[in-house]
């Protein structure tokens, strides 16, 4: 399933940013990627299962007791009865998942392609262990993940935004996550506005997201692109012009490659979204589940030390 990351881009180093923007004139940036983050992820990101996993063994005892108020009894789950949770994601949407050695380093998280983690990992697992079910992930191109949902996954934690066309075709649990498009561009570029976006040749996105619906009905000139791994090279390449993505990934993406700046979703009047955890619709004792586990480490401080540990390093200075 893994995509590769295409370095075949590197001949167009030579294009200007000069396609857009209200003046013209930007001069080539530094070129390379450069790797200056990952100080400050060392310390969350490897400590987050511990405590989590410390914290959840009481909550799992409770759960299969009486006495317990989120009492779950899960043989009547189409999906989770046979104690295993498959969880589809696509992993180019760091801090959310991403994979590599849980520092923000790019070229560690590339060179891994099988460890999976980050923050709706680190959800999901928490998630597994209350209900006493085994975690599987499955990584995979973040358009097929709603055709998975019911065959090669029970569900999707994914920052997967609420929208009505999806719920459609799927359940979602709760809203876990408020998030917003933002607009990621080199650091000298001159976009700023709305109308600024508009007269550039390549605004980069991920295929099926929301940041292409966005996009889309803004009549943006799009480039869709399976992972935002790739958009991201495009960007750098000098193929984009600008990648519309969620803005925390974005911060993550300029920890990644300092001549990446985020220009906030606000200027653009894009709006608020809600992430939640997507399933099919035909298992409502899982639905029932998630919310409860859910709830239940909302209350009792784990979601909140998730955050802290995945999440708070990206939230724009
Ligand atoms: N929140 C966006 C969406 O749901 C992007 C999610 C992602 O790319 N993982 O479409």
């Amino acid at each position: 399933m893994k995509k590769a990351i295409a370095l075949v881009l590197a001949g167009m180093t030579a294009f200007s940013l000069a396609a857009c923007g209200s003046s013209s004139g930007s001069t080539a940036a530094s070129g390379a990627a450069t790797t200056t983050a990952a100080a400050a992820s060392t310390e969350g990101a490897p400590a987050a299962s511990t405590e989590a996993a410390a914290a959840s063994t009481e909550a799992a005892a409770a759960v299969s007791t009486e006495a317990g108020s989120a009492a779950v009894d899960l043989s009547g789950s189409k999906y989770l009865s046979d104690g295993v949770l498959t969880v589809a994601l696509n992993s180019t949407f760091p801090p959310f998942e991403y994979v590599g050695d849980g520092t923000d380093d790019f070229k560690a998280i590339t060179a891994n392609p099988t460890n999976a983690t980050g923050f709706d990992v680190a959800m999901v697992n928490e998630i597994g262990t209350r209900l006493g079910v085994k975690v599987e992930i499955a990584d995979m191109d973040f358009d097929g993940i709603i055709p998975a949902l019911g065959t090669k996954a029970d569900v999707a934690a994914t920052g997967m935004t609420i929208t009505d066309e999806r719920k459609e075709a799927v359940n979602f649990s709760d809203p876990y996550y408020d998030a917003t498009q933002s607009v990621l561009v080199k650091s000298d570029s001159t976009v700023a506005t709305l109308d600024d976006l508009k007269k550039c040749t390549s605004v980069g996105c991920q295929l099926g997201t929301t940041g292409e619906t966005v996009a889309n009905d803004n009549g943006l000139k799009v480039n869709s692109v399976k992972s935002f791994n790739q958009a991201v090279l495009d960007l750098e390449n000098g193929k984009n012009d600008a990648v519309v993505i969620d803005q925390i990934p974005g911060e993550a993406f300029t920890k990644q490659y300092s001549d990446l700046k985020l220009i906030d979703g606000s200027e653009f009047n894009f709006d608020v979204e809600q992430y939640g955890i997507a399933m099919p619709k035909d298992d409502e004792v899982m639905l029932n589940a998630i919310n409860s586990t859910l709830a239940d480490m909302k209350s009792d401080g784990t979601y909140d030390k998730l955050l802290e540990q995945y999440i708070n390093n990206y939230e724009a200075e």
